[in-house]
């Protein structure tokens, strides 16, 4: 079958499924207007909708939100019976007229002409234009209540840390914006195979990084925030050895603990044979603000071709690691952005040779 054919008879299918769908909303309209609840010993026409649809309870309500508001929409059911309309989009009409229905029945064909055949995001900036003019002070209020409904949740899950939350509208644009800055397509150089989800990620941790080391952050009990790793003599050389941890998210791997231990702006805490604390912080092999301003202004950035990462997001690399005996030299050091930094250290990547 050619993909031109398969995608015909997927969109048929599509149409098919939304036909369907309109004709079980007639349906449910049906069961409210005559109460069929109650004629089969049903409690509630949701728990009707449950038990024989095999569905949750916020479904049922939501079809019979639906049905119930296509009673007062009959422009809207045409489209819907006519697949002129998808259920996405009648969703929106319905959301809209509940924000005035009484201008909404004297708006609704030409409103239903305006949006068949727009994309989903056009048609919520129609609805949602019309809906300031129906009723400013309730998308006033709408506004508030999103506001109020943003979250954030960090938990750190089997070794992972999961991030879950909902930002309101503005909140929102300010985060894709910097995110969509830090994960365009056209700063991205050709070996970079990342997908767009680990880009995100990777742009979210620079840029939480980026604070962290320019000290910008309030301090905590009177320290800068500062990320402690924590790691024996053992796992400084690579091998398995205990400690090898951060503070909230628990044990890493031994070559991480060697990637974050090469740059001085993690603190560490080596310790040896006995819990013996041999080194803490940044006492000793530290870059000296010095000699960072000067690798700055020598490798400009990421020093593996074509990377272009700023240098303010930069590690410097120690080429020999500190734990093997290499200096804290200015021969000795490069700058790295953090993916290339990793890369380098797990060997994916080569430094380029020095003239
Ligand atoms: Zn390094
Ligand atoms: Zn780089």
């Amino acid at each position: 079958m050619f993909t031109a054919d398969l995608v015909d008879l997927l969109v048929e299918r599509h149409r098919v499924v939304v036909s369907v769908e309109a004709q079980c909303l007639e349906l449910v309209g049906e069961l409210v207007r005559r109460g069929g609840h109650e004629d089969l010993g049903y409690r509630s026409l949701v728990s009707l909708l449950c038990d024989r649809l095999g569905i949750s309870a916020g479904v049922a309500r939501g079809m019979i939100r639906l049905a119930t508001a296509l009673e007062e929409m009959p422009a809207t059911r045409v489209a819907l019976q006519l697949g002129v309309l998808d259920l996405p989009r009648v969703r929106l009409l319905v959301s809209a007229r509940e924000a005035n229905p009484i201008l909404f029945a004297e708006h609704e064909s030409g409103l239903v002409d305006t949006i068949e055949g727009l994309a989903m995001d056009q048609v919520g900036r129609v609805l949602g234009y019309w809906c300031q003019q129906a009723d400013l002070d309730a998308c006033e209020r709408d506004a508030e209540s999103l506001r109020e409904q943003r979250r954030l949740f960090v938990s750190t899950v089997g070794g992972m840390v999961h991030l879950d939350g909902r930002l309101d509208p503005v909140s929102g644009q300010v985060v894709i914006t910097a995110l969509a800055a830090l994960t365009d397509a056209a700063n991205l150089d050709g070996d970079d195979h990342r997908s767009p989800a680990q880009r995100r990620a990777d742009a979210l941790t620079d840029l939480c990084r980026g604070h962290l080391d320019h000290g910008d952050l309030p301090t905590q009990r009177t320290e800068r925030p500062h990320v402690v790793v924590h790691l024996s003599l053992e796992a400084l050389e690579g091998r398995a050895g205990h400690p090898c941890e951060l503070d909230d998210t628990g044990v890493i791997a031994p070559s991480q603990a060697r990637l974050l231990a090469c740059d001085a702006r993690v603190t560490r805490v080596i310790t040896g044979s006995g819990s013996q604390v041999l080194d803490v912080g940044r006492t000793t092999r530290v870059v000296p603000a010095a000699m960072r301003l000067a690798l700055m202004v020598r490798d400009r950035g990421c020093v593996i071709p074509g990377c272009g990462a700023p240098r303010r997001w930069c590690d410097a690399h120690h080429i020999v690691h500190w734990a093997d005996g290499g200096p804290t030299s200015w021969a000795n050091l490069v700058l790295l952005c953090a993916r290339h930094h990793t890369l380098v250290h797990e060997g994916k990547v080569r430094l380029p040779q020095r003239e």
